[in-house]
């Protein structure tokens, strides 16, 4: 069954114990988060874990994120209902279907063929039609569709890719760990209007590495 009584129940409570209780409260972030089906985006043999507290693997050595972590960068881009949003990093999908409910178009990169395929084919089952997939190098950004009113990256880099910020709209955001290969430090940029970026950080990060022109190397 796809939306079963057991998996609704075991949403809200992530919602309650590990989103609203750490200070998540855009509405709109939890309403999303209680309605994507998150166990549909992991592997068979771990759905029992899907609303568990951690991150999980998936295909081709990838992670799902943490559901507190795609709330809080989420909750960092302080998304509208008519935005347009870039995710780096499609993985799963979860991430881009829960920016799906949220605004009304996301654009979604993925480097890995095989993830891209399964993501696409669940938004399909699912029924999103506001989301796009590519397999690329998502480094350099997606400028058919750019500026975007909010860009998050879900892969660690070493810099911060240039063409990301230059394709992010004046006054958006833009979500992205930076640091080493396994920490970094999840910044928050925002486009002033002259072009600027202003920084904050908001926590201490581990992310799969963002491999690319403007990323790490290849170690696969
Ligand atoms: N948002 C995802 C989490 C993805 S993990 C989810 O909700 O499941 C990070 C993903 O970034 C991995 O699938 C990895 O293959 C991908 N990735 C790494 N470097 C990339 C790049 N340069 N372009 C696109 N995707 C990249």
């Amino acid at each position: 069954m796809l939306f079963s009584v057991d998996e609704n129940k075991k949403r809200k409570r992530m919602i309650r114990e590990q989103l609203e209780r750490r200070g998540i409260e855009q509405q709109a972030v939890l309403e999303s988060m209680r309605e994507v089906p998150r166990h549909l985006f992991v592997p068979d043999k771990l759905k029992n874990k899907a609303y568990h507290d951690c991150p999980l693997p998936i295909k081709k050595g990838q992670t799902i994120s943490q559901p507190y972590i795609v709330a809080l960068m989420i909750e960092a881009l302080k998304l509208e209902e008519n935005d347009r949003v870039l995710e780096i990093g499609t993985g799963s999908g979860y991430a881009a279907a829960v920016l799906a409910q949220i605004v009304e178009e996301v654009y979604t990169i993925e480097r890995h063929q095989s993830l891209a395929e399964l993501a696409r084919e669940r938004f399909e089952i699912l029924g999103y039609d506001n989301l796009q997939v590519k397999v690329s190098d998502g480094t350099e950004g997606w400028q058919e569709f750019a500026p975007y009113d909010g860009i998050v990256v879900a892969a660690g880099a070493p810099v911060l890719p240039e063409p990301l910020a230059e394709q992010l709209e004046i006054g958006g955001k833009l979500v992205i760990p930076v640091g080493d290969r396994d920490l970094q430090e999840l910044l928050v940029l925002t486009k002033e209007s002259d072009g600027e970026l202003n920084k904050e950080r908001i926590a201490r990060v581990r992310f799969v590495p963002l491999i690319g022109e403007e990323g790490w190397v290849a170690e696969d």
